[in-house]
């Protein structure tokens, strides 16, 4: 019996309801949430981290600048000493000095020696247009000399478009007030000679005014990064200030190629799973449609009436339906598994093997006996055909089995109501032949009538010889004998027997059956001619039924030939070896066969005759079959018909 599949998949793979399904989707977005919130951690450290070292960068540049103007401030202390009360420089050293410091690094442009009045005296380096002066230069100096202290003034534009700063120094002599010292400090060149490269590379410095408004800058060109922006202003400058100003950092290549992989991964992970999913979904459906297809065979194998058994190649049974169960009376528990001798084979008795050898073609069916668990026999009709696994190897024979006892039952019955019928036939032909037999019979009757009656009279008369009376008895005896052989011979065509096959002469049936219509030809004029071939072949058959079939051609030649004229009545029977069998034909000069009625000869009830009952021929050509012959007729050489009965030699039948 077919077993219920499990249904593994269903319960793994469900469409809705279980939560590890989703579990999967929650790592991924997990996944991306985590990564997201590093790369955004990381960035935003990053910028802390950047916003950090701008303002401790830029504390140091504004510290840096400003040791720049001090260490400036004491130098130009130094050198205002050594101007005399004219402007003029006392020594070949101080000039010396004076150029290197205009020269040099500190960034200034000119230098200015003014008398304590604060009248300029001298200018360096000696230029032929005058130094342009801060407005608030004479402030500058008031506020030195008020605070004996260095006074710087307020940024200002020179005439070359730059912007510069003015510091005011009182210097004293030995004793007393000298004058003042000014530097010019060009903000470009303080730029260019304090800003290191590293710095410039990094930021874009600039200085700025009281206004806030940029008046210098580095020169390096890159996109700044607004964000990062840091300013300081230096005390008593006059509102002078730097602005420190990052450049937009070019992006880090290996976190940038972190995260493409990160999210290249995760782009593939999802990609997968939807995969995934989409492919359980179909074999989801695919397990749908074969649990249906399941359900389909089950139905089909279980309403079925017949018997279904798979075995393998070992002959081990693999598989039975219901109704064999029925059939067999054990169940599929006790069958399957088994190997043969079945215990549904009768005893001795066995299903041919099969093998490989038989190929994977169907093989013919088997007719056999099976024995029920009752006991009780029945026959049974199998086929097989090879069975192929799923993975196309020939595993074993799945075959139908049929009960077919009822079938038999019906076969033997009909053949029984057939041999009734034929011996019916039969003894109708004699029936027709009765008053002929009697005649037939009356003639040996009546001979030894008369025999007996002259040898009583000659007793009376007491007038005998030995010989004469032998001679009478001897003349009797052989009419009472012919009157035997006629008695037999009805008795033998009539006899209603089982077929009954056994090898035969073809001849002494044909030779029985023109006996038996010997004055029948007589009182019919009719001529037999009988032609038997020498040597033939015994057949396989039923004498009964083969003089039965000659008894019907022959009679029905005569009836053809009713209107023949007499000399003419001649029915010729022939027999002959022929292909593998005999050949027997009846031959008459009747009228014929017309092709109207031809189609219709060897139907039942059919017949052209008034008293005739239209079974003859039709009996005839079943009795032919039975013998695997044939039965047919064509149109005579010299007219009328010739019917021909070919019968096969036959194999001699193993009878149980
Ligand atoms: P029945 O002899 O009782 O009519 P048959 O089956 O033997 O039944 O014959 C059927 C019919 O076939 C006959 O009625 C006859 O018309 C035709 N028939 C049979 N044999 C011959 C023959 N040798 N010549 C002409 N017709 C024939």
């Amino acid at each position: 019996m077919a077993e219920r599949i499990p249904h593994p998949l269903i319960s793994l793979f469900p469409r809705t309801g279980v939560w590890f399904w989703r579990l999967p989707l929650l790592a991924i977005t997990a996944l991306i949430a985590i990564v997201s919130f590093f790369v955004w951690f990381g960035l935003s450290q990053e910028r802390d981290e950047r916003r950090a070292a701008l303002v401790s960068d830029s504390l140091w540049m504004e510290q840096n600048l400003r040791y720049q103007f001090e260490s400036t401030e004491n130098q130009l202390a130094q050198i205002g000493n050594e101007f005399g009360g004219g402007g003029e420089l006392h020594s070949e050293q101080a000039q010396d000095k004076v150029r290197a410091l205009l020269q040099g690094n500190s960034g200034l442009s000119a230098l200015l020696w003014l008398n304590s009045e604060g009248t300029m005296l001298s200018t360096l380096p000696a230029s032929a247009a005058p130094v342009k002066l801060a407005e608030d230069h004479p402030i500058g100096v008031l506020r030195a000399r008020t605070l004996n202290r260095p006074a710087y003034t307020h940024p200002f534009l020179q005439p070359d478009g730059t912007y510069a700063i003015e510091v005011v120094m009182p210097v004293f002599g030995a004793n007393d007030f000298n004058g003042y010292a000014v530097g010019v400090f060009s903000l470009p060149r303080v730029i260019s000679s304090h800003v290191p490269w590293w710095f410039a590379e990094r930021y874009r410095l600039s200085f700025t005014d009281a206004g806030g408004l940029e008046i210098a800058s580095t020169t390096q060109a890159g996109a700044l990064n607004d964000a990062q922006a840091f300013g300081v202003t230096f005390e008593r400058m006059g509102g002078l200030g730097i602005r420190v100003n990052a450049y937009r950092a070019t992006t880090r290549v290996m976190p940038a190629i972190v995260v493409m992989v990160l999210v290249g991964f995760t782009l593939i992970i999802t990609w997968s799973l939807w995969m995934l999913r989409n492919r359980v979904l179909r074999l989801q459906d695919t397990e749908t449609a074969l649990r249906s297809e399941h359900a389909f065979r089950l139905a089909m194998e279980n309403s079925t009436l017949i018997g279904l058994r798979a075995r393998d190649l070992q002959g081990r049974i693999t598989y039975v339906n219901a109704a064999f169960c029925r059939m067999v009376g054990w169940n599929s528990d006790e069958l399957i598994g088994l190997r043969p001798p079945m215990p549904f084979w009768p005893d001795g008795e066995s299903e041919p093997a099969r093998t490989d050898r038989d190929g994977l073609t169907n093989t013919p069916a088997v007719e056999m006996r099976y024995q029920r668990k009752s006991g009780e026999i029945f026959d049974v009709l199998i086929y097989e055909a090879p069975l192929i696994d799923a993975d196309g190897r020939h595993a074993g024979w799945m075959g139908s089995v049929l009960d077919i006892t009822e079938r038999k039952r019906a076969e033997a019955l009909a053949r029984d109501q057939q041999e009734q019928l034929e011996a019916t036939a039969r003894l109708v032909t004699m029936g027709e032949m009765a008053s002929t037999l009697a005649h037939e019979l009356n003639q040996p009757l009546s001979a030894i009538t008369s025999y007996s009656a002259g040898c009583l009279n000659a007793l009376k008369a007491g007038r005998y010889d030995e010989k004469q009376f032998t001679d009478v008895l001897g003349k009797i005896n052989h009419q009472g004998q012919r009157a035997g052989r006629i008695i037999h011979r009805i008795y033998g065509f009539v006899r209603r027997s089982e077929s009954r096959r056994e090898r035969m002469d073809v001849n002494a049936a044909v030779l029985e059956a023109t006996g038996l219509l010997e004055t029948e030809t007589l009182r019919r004029k009719v001529r037999l001619q009988i032609e038997l071939g020498m040597d033939l072949p015994a057949i396989m058959g039923d004498r009964t039924m083969i003089e039965q079939v000659m008894v019907n051609l022959l009679r029905n030649g005569m009836d053809a030939m009713k209107h023949t004229p007499e000399s003419q009545r001649v029915l010729r029977v022939t027999s002959e070896a022929h292909g593998d069998g005999v050949r027997l034909s009846v031959n008459d000069h009747g009228a014929g066969i017309s092709p109207e009625i031809a189609g219709r000869l060897f139907d039942s009830f059919f017949t052209t005759k008034p008293e005739g009952m239209g079974m003859g021929l039709k009996i005839c050509r079943s009795i032919a079959e039975q013998h695997n012959g044939r039965l047919w007729f064509e149109p005579g050489p010299h007219g009328g018909t010739t019917f021909y009965l070919q019968l096969p030699v036959g194999e001699e039948e193993v009878s149980a």
